[in-house]
């Protein structure tokens, strides 16, 4: 038996965890005012019968909620599940529902933090399950066709909404409410689905899943370390860069002007931070690399990543126990 076939009897693992795919509003309307996570991972099993054609299926409840809601404890709890579901024989891939809101993160996490070449195809939903028009049933199933299909093994974590495949650390949301929200602004989609297949054409180079040291989380991983964003903008106040100055984070993530550009006065604040600070752009696409001075300042670059995915690579670096040179050589390598 090849493969394919010996996959074909293995199951698809759903994992619900919220957002708008699971999300209710009074009136079917109603696009904006509902509440996500309304409803349960079985009750949007069953909502689409032509599911029913990638079986088997199992569902799993990790959590019901908005995703502007995740915590770093959650992400953790859902790394050792997903972990967990792919170690499994009988398992042939894992989809995860979940809000589009930190979907990004969620799955730059995951794909940093899970060993596997079996697919993880993370989705979810611009408009609730009670909308006309709903988008989540036709993301869903698309999901779970693509994590049933051998061409999406090792690829890492893909994300599919609105019949594109995008890959986890590229993918970014780029509208607040239209179903066309996701996409890789500086590398393009992997791919897409049509006639129930997904077509692949570009992979990304950047190392994940089994090629990744911070998969599987070490067991005595229980907390991440905190980490936060300095978003800057034209004439930033000095109050907002001191009370971030004095927060008691073990790493900092610019969200520079322009090529991860600070102020010239912020710039000799952060400096003095004892922490590892990462420059990193406000800007949609485009790499931040390194300049003369951050050798001086002891500044560390993002490349390619936002600033919310460069927090993730550098909690998880931190939590290595990594310095300056480790984390930069994971942000050249990630
Ligand atoms: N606020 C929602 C969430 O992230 C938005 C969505 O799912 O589209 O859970």
């Amino acid at each position: 038996m090849d493969m394919a076939t010996r996959d074909e009897k293995k199951k698809i693992v759903i994992i619900g965890t919220g957002g708008t795919i699971a999300g209710q509003s009074a009136s079917d309307a109603d696009l904006t005012g509902y509440q996500a996570g309304a409803i349960g991972v079985d009750d949007l099993l069953s909502s689409v019968p032509e599911l029913g054609d990638y079986g088997p299926l199992e569902s799993k409840q990790l959590c019901n909620i908005d995703s502007s809601d995740m915590t770093t404890d959650l992400w953790l709890s859902l790394s050792r599940l997903v972990q967990k579901e792919v170690a499994r024989e009988d398992v042939a891939g894992v989809v995860i529902t979940h809000g589009t809101d930190t979907m990004e993160e969620s799955a730059y996490f995951l794909h940093l933090t899970v060993s596997t070449d079996k697919p993880i195809v993370m989705t979810g939903s611009m408009r609730p399950a009670s909308a006309i028009s709903a988008d989540g049933p036709l993301n869903l199933l698309n999901a779970v066709l693509t994590a049933r299909s051998p061409e999406a093994r090792g690829k890492g974590v893909i994300v599919t909404l609105n019949n594109y495949l995008d890959c986890a650390r590229d993918v970014t949301k780029q509208n607040t409410t239209d179903v066309a929200t996701f996409a890789s602004p500086l590398f393009g989609h992997q791919g897409l689905i049509q006639g129930g297949q997904s077509h692949w054409y570009y992979v990304s180079t950047r190392r994940h899943t089994k090629a990744s040291e911070f998969a599987p989380l070490a067991a005595d991983v229980r907390a991440l370390p905190e980490v936060g964003i300095l978003y800057l903008y034209g004439g930033v106040s000095a109050q907002y860069v001191e009370s971030i100055k004095a927060l008691p984070w073990q790493g900092l993530v610019i969200a520079g002007l322009g090529h991860g550009i600070l102020p010239t006065w912020v710039e000799k604040e952060v400096k003095q931070l004892s922490i590892p600070v990462v420059r990193a752009s406000r800007v949609a696409g485009g790499m931040v690399s390194a300049l003369p001075d951050d050798g001086i300042n002891q500044f560390l670059t993002a490349d390619t990543l936002n600033p919310a995915k460069a927090r993730i690579l550098l909690m998880l670096g931190l939590a290595k126990g990594y310095g300056d040179k480790e984390l930069q050589d994971a942000f050249n390598h990630y």
